[in-house]
């Protein structure tokens, strides 16, 4: 759904039912903010991928878990091993449909909100043949 050419984001988890549903766990780190660009490109140039709060599905945010629950393919993006966004969902008792760590991509950690973009390339293209691969 758009309106004024601005893609909208499910607001309830009936509408996540026929939606991919993408979580990054956004860190303050180079691969932190490459996974946050992956969700916000998937979200613009994908019809049915849309991005989801994290922060907010660990807050234990009813909607967003709801969201998170219902999407028939929920993918999550870690930037390291510690694999935050993971464990957010699953301690809510969600079982990821794909689940990426940029860091083991052979991206290097850095303590820097720089990143190249070819890396969100990369990474994006990656889960897109993820996404095509299951339909
Ligand atoms: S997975 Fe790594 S980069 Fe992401 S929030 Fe956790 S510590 Fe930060």
């Amino acid at each position: 759904m758009t309106k004024n050419g601005w893609q909208i984001l499910p607001n309830c988890g009936k509408e996540a039912e026929r939606l991919d549903i993408i979580v990054a766990c956004d860190g303050a780190s180079s691969v932190g903010q490459i996974g946050h660009m992956v969700a916000v490109k998937l979200t613009k140039e994908i019809e049915a991928a849309r991005m989801c709060c994290i922060t907010a599905i660990a807050a234990g945010s009813k909607l967003h878990v709801d969201i998170a629950k219902k999407s028939p393919k929920l993918i999550v993006i870690n930037g390291c091993p510690l694999k935050c966004a993971s464990k957010v969902v699953k301690d809510k008792g969600i079982k990821p449909y794909y689940e990426i760590t940029v860091s083991e991509e052979g991206i290097e950690k850095v303590p820097t909100l720089d990143f190249d973009e070819k890396d969100v390339e990369r990474i994006s293209n990656k889960i897109i043949n993820k996404i095509k691969e299951k339909n």
